[in-house]
């Protein structure tokens, strides 16, 4: 079963980082499936794409809480859609509206939701725009291409480590600069 080895080789590689985010958040349309929901009837029976639910699976195992950032104007069928697939109960926080912003109103509601900070979250979408936005809010954020896979998930995971390791380089430098001991010995070499 193709879900069943790709949620394995999710896991496989959650293991090899050191660092993994909290909180992973996907948009819908040409992110986790291949269609825009608007376009469809909440009568149809809908589909992933073919690594989708594994990777959700996943991540989910590992502990890694899942959200949802749409901006489709059919919540009602999104929903219905989201149910219809079993994975409702995955998600911590479900956040599927219109807006004329790139999904910064969409982040700010999940994370007042979830209280997780920006720069612990990991967002894959099939929208420049919505990237571009949301990764100056400080989240570390995926295009994707062709649905979200375990190539764009290698991606994202190795962003996400990336971007912290910087911050966390630049949170010791700040620590020295402003620590007692260099402020006193800053002092001693002006005397
Ligand atoms: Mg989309």
């Amino acid at each position: 079963m193709v879900e069943e080895k790709v949620k394995a080789e999710a896991m496989q590689m959650l293991g090899m980082f050191q660092v993994l985010p909290r909180l992973v958040v996907f948009d819908l349309d040409y992110t986790l499936w291949p269609f825009y929901c608007e376009c469809r009837s909440k009568h149809d029976t809908p589909y992933m794409y073919p690594h989708a639910k594994g990777i959700l699976y996943g991540l989910k195992d590992k502990g890694i809480n899942l959200a949802i950032a749409s901006k489709s104007p059919t919540p009602d069928i999104a929903n219905t859609y989201i149910d219809k697939l079993s994975i409702k109960s995955m998600f911590v926080a479900k956040e599927i509206f219109y807006s004329w912003t790139q999904k910064t109103e969409h982040f700010d509601k999940i994370h007042l939701r979830t209280g997780v900070p920006f720069n612990s979250m990991l967002f894959f979408d099939d929208d420049n725009k919505n990237i571009q936005a949301v990764s100056k809010m400080g989240v570390t954020s995926i295009l994707v291409d062709n649905g979200v896979n375990l190539g764009a998930l290698r991606q994202g995971l190795t962003g996400f480590a990336e971007n912290w390791n910087a911050t966390q380089k630049n949170k010791q430098k700040r620590i020295k600069k402003f620590s007692p001991n260099s402020y006193s010995s800053e002092k001693k070499k002006q005397k």
